[in-house]
């Protein structure tokens, strides 16, 4: 019984963010799938910054995804660029025109207002937990990726020379540290 109330409770918040989001996107001369790319772009660390990273991250088709990208590239929000060290992968950077569109568009206002009004902060820590299992739990069940972020990785390790990726074995800034990553290992939290 608390698991279908659960879900309705996410169902019906997804609805007023998605509300919001076509409000603020229709604004801007944007649609929905649009301003989640820009966000994504905005979010993800250099290994998931490709076409079918973001692909998977919006759990769209490959022909919805490339004709955002076109879109994205033709209004000068993103731009392609070749790996250095591999001809065959093409990585997708957000410029500061889509990060300004960005910044107009999101919905982030209604959060805020959201949480000014919720006066207990270590609630707003517990909901972020309950979310965050909730999310881990709906990705395990649809076998989707996690795409959390990299300081909440099973990988992620502290070393004495900093922050080092356990996967990939190559060192992390902080900035890094705080991305989001398509190879990102979920750990579970605990209340
Ligand atoms: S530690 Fe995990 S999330 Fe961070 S870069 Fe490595 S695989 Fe990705």
């Amino acid at each position: 019984m608390e698991t279908v109330d659960l879900f309705d409770l996410i169902e019906r918040m997804s609805a007023l963010i998605r509300s919001e989001e076509r409000k603020k996107c229709a604004a801007v001369g944007l649609q929905a799938v649009h301003l989640q790319a820009l966000n994504y772009l905005s979010r993800c660390n250099k290994y998931s910054d490709t076409p079918g990273a973001l692909t998977n991250y919006l759990g769209m088709t490959k022909g919805t995804v490339s004709q955002t990208v076109s879109l994205l590239e033709k209004k000068g929000y993103i731009k392609k660029a070749t790996d250095p060290n591999d001809g065959r992968v093409v990585h997708l950077e957000l410029l500061p025109e889509g990060r300004k569109i960005l910044e107009q568009a999101k919905p982030a206002e209604l959060f805020i207002k959201a949480a000014a009004m919720m006066e207990n902060k270590e609630d707003i820590l517990s909901y972020e937990i309950a979310f965050s299992n909730t999310l881990a739990a709906l990705q395990k069940a649809n076998r989707t990726q996690s795409f959390g972020v990299c300081k909440t990785c099973h990988y992620f390790t502290l070393t004495d020379d900093g922050f080092l990726c356990g996967l990939t074995k190559q060192l992390l800034s902080e900035p890094d540290s705080e991305q989001i990553c398509q190879e990102h290992t979920m750990v579970l939290w605990r209340l």
